[in-house]
């Protein structure tokens, strides 16, 4: 019988924001598969976790994999995790979880803190679309043509960024994106020194503009302001009747959604120029 590869989520930074069931998984395997295993066995000693390490990084995922695979096919059941927060979030894993599932072996999630969805919980921004692109391209020249590609989106974009990059970060967005688009900025999460800042890109630049910026980030970019179709219900159903062949019950989905109404609000208002 084959083990489990359990995926253990790890604090991002308060020591209490591990869970119950992350300590007892991590003393009960017989491997626990680390990114930096020096920096790992600090923070196990403090639950007194005692389970022997070895490292998984992204220098030797590949090799690593075929390893605890084998581990793992010979009964043993090992955790992975990261230095912080969720394994295989902008962090290596993914490649292990892969050959797991391509070889039959178990996969069980042991979720807890994660920077991207603390961030995104507390930001004020729309949570029910988001995206998630790890992190920003650190070369201005890659990072201005990721935003040009993303700067319509109609969803939250959510990102991590090294602290010493965020203004020039900020100017490109300010440049792209808009200086008056919303934004926010989540510092030090769960630490000592935690913040958010929610407000425009401008008034972001001023307020981190001030001095050096430290610490841990997570950037939040609000949806793109959308398109208002010009003139009025009507004058939008009659120009796609007379200018397109789609039909009306495809121009009422259409107008609806455009002007954020539903359905039979349209209809009703559509029904006049049906009869004409
Ligand atoms: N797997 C991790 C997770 O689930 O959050 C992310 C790992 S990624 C290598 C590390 C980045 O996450 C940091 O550079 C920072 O952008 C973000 N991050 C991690 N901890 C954070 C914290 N306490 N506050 C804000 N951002 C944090």
């Amino acid at each position: 019988m084959s083990g489990t590869l359990y995926v253990v989520a790890t604090p991002i930074g308060n020591r209490e924001d591990m869970t119950y069931r992350a300590v007892r998984i991590l003393q009960e395997v017989a491997l626990i598969a680390a990114e930096d295993t020096r920096h790992s066995r600090k923070l196990l000693n403090h639950y007194g976790i005692a389970t022997p390490l070895i490292s998984y990084h992204e220098h030797n995922e590949e090799s690593r994999s075929t390893q605890l695979i084998a581990k793992l096919q010979s009964g043993e059941s090992i955790a992975l995790i990261s230095d912080a927060g969720t394994p295989c979030i902008a962090d290596p894993g993914y490649r292990l979880v892969s050959s797991c599932h391509q070889e039959g072996v178990p996969v069980v999630a042991v979720p807890g803190p994660s920077a991207v969805v603390a961030a995104l919980s507390i930001s004020g921004l729309p949570t029910d679309d988001f995206r998630f692109v790890g992190f920003l391209p650190a070369k201005t020249h890659g990072r201005r043509q990721f935003l040009e590609q993303i700067k319509a989106e109609p969803q939250t974009v959510t990102c991590y960024e090294a602290p010493h990059r965020l203004l020039s970060c900020l100017a490109d967005i300010a440049e792209i994106c808009g200086a008056d688009r919303l934004i926010a900025i989540a510092r030090e999460l769960t630490k000592l020194h935690e913040e958010l800042f929610s407000g425009t890109v401008d008034a972001a630049q001023n307020y981190f503009g001030q001095g050096s910026v430290k610490g841990e980030l997570v950037l939040l970019l609000s949806p793109a302001p959308q398109r208002q179709p010009e003139g009025t219900v009507k004058d939008v159903l009659q120009r796609l009747r007379e200018e397109t062949d789609l039909s009306w019950k495809e121009i009422v989905k259409q107008v609806a959604k455009e002007f954020g109404l539903t359905g039979s609000e349209v209809y009703k208002e559509s029904l006049e120029l049906r009869q004409k």
